[in-house]
């Protein structure tokens, strides 16, 4: 089986599966997301990224289509019908196909939409080596803790990144590190660990939650605050968590070394930490 789709209810090859022009999604982002990857072809931290789903979709006032049993049941579906040893699964759900006015419309069932491709892994030399970060103004709105499809800040920060030779840019918002475009950001100072706490500003991540909650099980002083730019400039280490990036040293932040220069120990120990939880 190809790449696989599940659009309204039904499984299809990816390449067959298209929504209308007037789908609130393409019209307005009018809609909310997830992604997910397996490990050893299974789902990771499925429930975790369901959860976060149907927050969102709350949040947004959207009905969302399925219980969480449901949504198990198909992304467990498209991952049996693709069979990729590892498989990516995006998830999205818009407010449905209606006539464009910026109001919700009545009686119009939201579109319901699962992407399934193979995950090609992040290159695991970037976790050795460690990568560059950019920073930026966060001009993004007052609900980043909503994983809306709304993403063209997101989108035009990482293209900033990587027309500058970097891999990610963080958000600075009021001279505060929020997170990345695609990703969220810890650091270590004298063998404390910082981090933006929950709230509007940030996505909390699945992974960040994992890091959090490992780094505490292992005994390692952190707090959940608003960390400083001038602060993350100075730190010893600095690294991105993430679905797809795990944990990802980063090295240089608008081109001065971080600490050493090289990935440090605290996010190495991590991600090892990291990596027992997915065999
Ligand atoms: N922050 C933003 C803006 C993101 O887009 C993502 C992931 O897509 C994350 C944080 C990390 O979230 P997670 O660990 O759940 O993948």
């Amino acid at each position: 089986m190809p790449d696989i789709a599940y659009l309204n209810g039904r499984f299809m090859p990816l390449e067959q599966a298209s929504v209308s022009i007037e789908d609130r999604g393409v019209q307005f982002g009018d809609g909310v997301y997830e992604v997910i990857r397996t490990y050893g072809g299974k789902p990771f931290e499925l429930e975790a990224h369901l959860r976060r789903l149907d927050r969102s979709a709350k949040a947004i006032a959207l009905a969302n289509p399925h219980e969480l049993r449901e949504w198990v049941e198909i992304v467990n579906e498209a991952i049996r019908q693709a069979a990729y040893p590892e498989s990516k699964i995006y998830i999205q759900i818009t407010r449905g196909v209606a006539p464009r006015d910026h109001a919700f419309p009545t009686g119009v069932r939201p579109t319901t939409i699962l992407t399934l491709r193979e995950m090609r892994p992040l290159d695991p030399s970037l976790q050795g080596s460690g990568v560059a970060v950019i920073t930026m103004e966060d001009v993004r709105w007052g609900r980043c803790d909503i994983k809306s499809i709304n993403l063209l800040p997101n989108v035009l920060a990482r293209q900033r990144a990587w027309d500058a030779g970097a891999f990610e840019a963080l958000f600075v918002r009021d001279g505060v590190v929020t997170e990345g475009a695609v990703s969220n950001v810890m650091m270590v100072s004298r063998r404390r660990l910082a981090t933006a706490a929950e709230g509007p500003t940030i996505l909390s991540g699945v992974t960040r939650q994992l890091i959090l909650a490992l780094a505490r099980r292992d005994g390692m002083a952190l707090e959940e605050r608003p960390v400083r730019l001038e602060e993350l400039r100075r730190a010893d280490e600095v690294f991105l968590t993430g679905t797809t990036l795990e944990v990802l040293p980063v090295i240089r932040v608008d081109g001065r070394p971080v600490g050493s220069g090289r990935p440090g120990p605290t996010a190495t120990h991590l991600l090892s930490l990291f990596r027992q939880l997915t065999v």
